[in-house]
């Protein structure tokens, strides 16, 4: 894993599909630090920790969710301080641990095999959030203001949007994709969310499994690859 700097403000890790683990954002405030995504796991969360600790960046006092899936979440039992989650991300991670049993973890791992293979060597821990917000809640970290906003979206009915409006930087998580585990996209979802992103003010759009790439880039790629009018 890497961490790449975007600029004085803002990094992001480098993702890694075999062992399906987003790539994780990082803020850097005044007063405080915000991770986007706690990660996949606790091993994951050390070593992004460890290349924040090299980079001689604090840690983040404040991690904010961008949807409830396990490689964005199943890190939170192990981040510094505080985690935020959308309503719906916080009642998908109250259903988990509510059906939580002796067989939950190797019904995920037989499920993925990206699952298993970061689960070799450690065991899952599913918590709830710290703070929970209803549809957007807006951070001033010193310096830098951050907006957490809610989006329809064709991948999660949970997604959130991350943006960064003084430094046109958008961190959108995993919501650009189909669903889990056939990745079918359901158009009307992905219509709202471009005309979501068309709104927003940003250059810089930022995913959990994706490369970064401009808001043109981005839109232009959404409308060809779902067969919508340029
Ligand atoms: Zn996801």
């Amino acid at each position: 894993m890497k961490l790449n700097k975007i600029n004085d403000r803002i990094w992001v890790s480098s993702f890694e599909e075999e062992r399906d683990r987003p790539a994780l954002g990082y803020i850097r405030g005044d007063k405080y630090s915000l991770a986007v995504d706690a990660g996949h796991s606790k091993e994951h969360v050390e070593e992004f920790y460890s290349l924040l600790k090299e980079a001689e960046l604090p840690l983040p006092e404040l991690t904010v969710m961008t949807h409830w899936h396990w490689d964005h979440t199943f890190g939170m039992f192990a981040i510094n301080e505080l985690s935020l989650a959308e309503k719906r991300t916080e009642e998908h991670l109250q259903k988990l641990m509510m059906e939580w049993d002796d067989e939950s973890e190797d019904r995920l791992k037989a499920m993925d095999e990206h699952i298993a293979l970061e689960y070799k060597d450690q065991s899952m821990q599913v918590v709830g959030a710290d703070v929970v917000f209803g549809d957007e809640i807006s951070l001033d970290l010193g310096g830098i203001k951050v907006q957490c906003l809610h989006t329809e979206s064709p991948h999660t009915d949970d997604s959130v949007l991350i943006l960064l409006p003084e430094e046109r930087v958008l961190f959108f998580g995993d919501c650009i994709s189909g669903e889990y585990p056939e990745w079918i996209v359901d158009i009307e979802r992905m219509k709202l969310l471009i005309t979501k992103l068309e709104e927003l003010d940003f250059d810089l759009a930022i995913g959990g499994h994706w490369e970064p790439e401009s808001k043109r880039e981005l839109v232009e790629r959404l409308k060809e690859e779902n067969g919508l009018s340029l």
